[in-house]
């Protein structure tokens, strides 16, 4: 047994590396040398510059999310994809032609962020970022408050499950599990556990993952390590509120003997409320502070070469924006979007420049905002450059970097065969893993106005997703290469459909 295993290693490369080459019998020669002149290390060198702290995050309406735009506008430039002329495009009244902007007010936690907890008369200092992250537009905090655990935090009594019922939480901290109990129908976003928490009189929350993590989080890279995150209820006055590690909500409950993971097993059995007064203090800390700045989408072009077929255009994006600086922690954002901006980037060389046929126009669009709310890709749709309705189809690519080597694909409005037939092309099909609908990301907005699209993500776990650790040294250049050669074979195919 012990002979035959690096035998089956060899056998398992040698199966590899077939799969990795294009099959000379389904990529037409045009493609064929297209997909051979991907470069896995050239793109890992835009991953590690996006990366870097010369881009510090590239937190929309910064700056530095501004001068990231023009990185990646001076490489389209330099491929020819600005159309010449002065005018501005749709949706940037004022700014350059490559470019749609829109004044943007972004905020920020300031460091020292501090977090403290007392019970039993000893007062703990919980650690920055292994034990808790602000949440990043929380106003300002200035707490000490006792701490009340209230379930998954929903109040919802047309659906018959109120976890705030018989429950006094005025001037105290609630501490609610993310998602909601196995099997509620209903959604809950976390904006809503927010405006429950402050209706009910709370003055901050502390969120933290519960220790049974469902399916669908684990495929988002959900751990027990407390994320970055904006907690979009800006329309309204938030909390001041923070991410904790599921290690410190464990030991907050366990203070008073309680067993958190007993708690989520009742709340998802039985969805019996579990809420509960604890002997807890907590001390939140930290100064946030708004600035107004610019939102800026990069688009460039590629024009259609079929007279008639060049007035339909094929759309294909990825965010560029992070989370930046928060709290004095670097959001470095190597995986998320560094790496689909890096793929977005070589797959318009690769059509820009290796002689490949476009019967469509393409548009290639670097959307800022995509973390706070999808603004950018919203911002497209509102003022679209050329029109939704002869816009064929939304490719969108992010988190592209890290995982198990398969590709994931979310796929709206378009057949799985033809998704199959670009992986067959690329010498990826074996790795694709086909779903419908990912409910987050800038398809979404084009999926609302009725245009087909396609989410390709790399497979597997995203370990470092939001959180400082998501750096250039944890992205594979393999990886990037196997979703770039996906993109350009299925941009390719639907740009070149009859
Ligand atoms: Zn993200």
């Amino acid at each position: 047994m012990r002979r035959l295993l690096p035998m089956l290693g060899f056998v398992l490369l040698l199966a590899t590396a077939a799969s990795a080459a294009p099959d000379p019998r389904q990529a037409p020669d045009e493609l064929a040398t297209g997909l051979g002149a991907i470069s896995g290390s050239r793109m890992m060198a835009d991953v590690a510059r996006l990366s870097s702290p010369a881009f510090n995050g590239r937190q929309t309406g910064t700056a530095d999310d501004v001068r990231a735009a023009q990185f990646v506008a001076e490489r389209f430039e330099s491929l020819g994809l600005f159309p010449s002329g002065d005018q501005p495009l749709p949706g940037s009244a004022v700014g350059p032609r490559w470019a749609q902007s829109k004044a943007f007010t972004g905020s920020s936690i300031q460091a020292p962020a501090r977090m403290e907890w007392t019970a039993k008369d000893v007062t703990t200092s919980a650690r920055l970022d292994p034990d808790f992250l602000p949440v990043l537009d929380s106003p300002s905090a200035s707490v000490s408050a006792r701490l009340v655990f209230v379930g998954y935090g929903i109040s919802d009594p047309a659906q018959g499950f109120d976890e705030y019922a018989d429950l006094d939480v005025r001037d105290r901290v609630v501490l609610f599990l993310r998602g909601k109990p196995e099997g509620y129908a209903a959604s809950v976003t976390h904006a809503d556990k927010e405006r429950a928490a402050r209706k009910h009189g709370a003055i901050a929350f502390l969120t933290a993952t519960g220790p049974i993590v469902s399916a669908y989080e684990t495929r988002r890279g959900i751990n027990r390590a407390p994320a970055a995150f904006y907690s979009q209820a800006n329309d309204e006055r938030p909390l001041p509120g923070a991410w904790i590690s599921t290690d410190l909500a464990e030991q907050l409950l366990a203070v008073d003997g309680r067993s958190l993971r007993e708690a989520q097993e009742r709340l998802n059995r039985q969805r019996t409320p579990q809420s509960v007064p604890t002997n807890v203090s907590l001390h939140l800390a930290w100064d946030s502070r708004r600035e107004a700045g610019t939102l800026v989408n990069v688009v460039g072009t590629i024009p259609g070469q079929d007279p008639v077929l060049r007035d339909r255009t094929l759309v294909i994006g990825a965010h560029r924006d992070h989370f930046g600086r928060q709290a004095g922690l670097l959001f470095p954002g190597a995986d998320d979007n560094a790496s689909g901006t890096a793929v977005l980037l070589e797959v318009a060389k690769t059509l820009a420049r290796s002689g490949l046929t476009s019967k469509r126009t393409i548009l290639f669009v670097s959307f800022s905002g995509e973390e706070q709310g999808l603004v950018g890709s919203r911002l497209y749709i509102s003022t679209p450059p050329l029109p939704l309705d002869q816009t064929i189809a939304m490719l969108n690519v992010d988190h592209a970097g890290i995982g198990n080597g398969r590709l994931t694909v979310g796929l709206t409005g378009l057949s799985k065969e033809g998704a199959i037939e670009a992986g067959k092309m690329a010498g990826v099909a074996e790795l694709l893993d086909l779903y419908g609908f990912f409910p987050g990301g800038d398809h979404v907005p084009f999926k609302e106005a009725g245009i087909p699209t396609a989410t390709i993500v790399s497979a597997g776990p995203h370990p470092h997703f939001h959180q400082p650790s998501d750096t250039a040294d944890t992205v594979k250049p393999e990886i990037l290469e196997r979703a770039a050669r996906y993109l350009l074979a299925l941009a390719w195919h639907l740009a070149n459909a009859p």
